[in-house]
């Protein structure tokens, strides 16, 4: 069994506030928000990040980014607007090495990616 962090919370031996599950994706909340709205979007099967795409876990990705506008919906960023990042690798901020992505909003997330 993988002991990473997030295949242990698709695999609920983690527990966490999850806002979406399927056969392929799972979403939940992050534990140290940076925003109102700030939820984790994660393929079960484990990768590392966009650099490392199993065609598995590119087939789950590829929903991402619909899964997200569905969620931004129901948590209610849609009008104000939200954001969708995947940090890869060191310099990119990646600290959890399991391919996720931010869903991020609730404030104005300024128009630069960095500071
Ligand atoms: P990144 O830095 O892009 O790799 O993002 C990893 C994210 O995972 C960070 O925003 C963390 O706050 C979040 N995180 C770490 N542990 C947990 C956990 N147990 N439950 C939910 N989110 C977590
Ligand atoms: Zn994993």
């Amino acid at each position: 069994m993988s002991e990473c962090l997030f295949c242990k919370i698709a695999r609920k031996e983690i527990p966490s506030a999850i806002v979406y599950e399927d056969d392929t994706l799972i979403a939940f909340k992050d534990i140290f928000p940076q925003a109102p709205v700030h939820l984790l979007i994660i393929p079960k099967v484990h990768c590392e990040g966009l650099g490392d795409l199993t065609p598995e876990a590119e087939a789950a990705a590829a929903r991402i980014p619909r899964l997200a506008a569905r969620l931004a919906v129901e948590h209610g960023v849609q009008a104000s607007g939200w954001r969708l990042i995947s940090n890869c690798g060191a310099d990119g901020g990646q600290t959890v090495f399991h391919l996720h992505f931010h869903l991020l909003g609730g404030k104005s997330l300024g128009g630069k990616l960095c500071q």
